[in-house]
């Protein structure tokens, strides 16, 4: 059975509940952190917590709970949860109030936390790499927020889904800002490549780590505008995110990528990415 966290009480999911005048239910009025934990340990958690900070004083949210009340909760949440390797969500709306637009007065946020086991990323379709498509980015202009508002990305999603692509990577005047729930990396001519952070995209944290395991180890990187041009004719592309982890796309609107192969740097990188991860869970890394 699985335990979750609501404003500060532990209890069995079947025993949770929220009222439906909650502005998160009514206007999807929050935001909200994916954070895996390996090993039992929750990873990067102070970059996750420092980006909902951001996502909520996006909002105009005052944070109900300071980092260290918040990181014992989920790290009690994972103790009380099945599964080594866990993905541990955390959402923050603005609480119940009779149905208005403009904020309530006095109103108590809604905390909610839930952690569910994580199935280990393998380069997806067990090594092979996925498909993607590219699709018109329809989405606001503050992708920078990880808001509870996310019916553009489900929709694109499901685009996706239904031209039997794992991911749809957005395109925002000419230029890739990410995919529907991920970060997009390209890799052209030995240089990867990957969005410049700003307000069209979320500033991922597996995205982050990529870009710094990639500086300590001397792949050549750079955070730029990537058009369509360079998606299309790179050699290597990848999707990031704390639950699929690294992602080599092999084929985009049903064109081969490369030689149609998870690349070589990806091979390097998802290498380095699970050594950190082991050296986090033996505690010789900083989380
Ligand atoms: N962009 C979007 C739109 C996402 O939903 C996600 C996954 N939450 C990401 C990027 C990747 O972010 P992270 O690496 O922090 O999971």
């Amino acid at each position: 059975m699985s335990i979750v966290y609501l404003n500060g009480e532990f209890l069995p999911i079947e025993k949770a509940s929220v009222s439906p005048l909650d502005r998160g239910f009514l206007f999807a009025d929050g935001v909200y952190e994916v954070i895996p934990a390996y090993h039992r340990r929750l990873f990067r958690v102070r970059e996750h917590l420092n980006r909902l900070d951001h996502s909520l004083r996006g909002i105009r949210l005052a944070s109900p709970m300071n980092h260290d009340d918040l990181s014992v909760v989920l790290a009690e949440l994972v103790h009380g949860n099945p599964g080594n390797n866990q993905s541990v969500y955390l959402q923050i709306t603005r609480g119940v109030a009779p149905r208005d637009h403009a904020f309530p007065v006095n109103c108590q946020p809604t905390v909610f936390a839930m952690s569910t086991p994580l199935p280990d990323s393998d380069g997806g379709a067990g090594g092979a790499g996925v498909s993607a498509i590219t699709l018109e980015d329809i989405r606001w202009l503050h992708c920078d927020l990880k808001t509870i508002a996310l019916l553009p990305n489900i929709l694109l999603r499901q685009q996706a889904i239904d031209a039997d692509a794992a991911e749809a990577i957005l395109i925002r005047n000419g230029e890739v800002t990410e995919g529907a729930a991920s970060n997009v990396f390209c890799v052209t001519a030995g240089t990867v490549v990957t969005p410049a952070k700003g307000p069209r995209l979320l500033p991922g944290i597996t995205r982050d780590l990529i870009v710094e395991l990639a500086a300590a180890h001397r792949i050549p990187c750079r955070e730029d505008t990537v058009t369509v041009a360079t998606l299309r004719s790179a050699d290597e592309i990848w999707l990031t995110s704390s639950t699929r982890e690294i992602l080599p796309v092999t084929t985009l609107d049903g064109v081969q990528v490369g030689n149609g192969r998870p690349g070589p740097i990806w091979s390097e990188i998802f290498r380095l990415f699970q050594e950190f991860k082991r050296e986090l869970a033996a505690g010789t890394q900083q989380l």
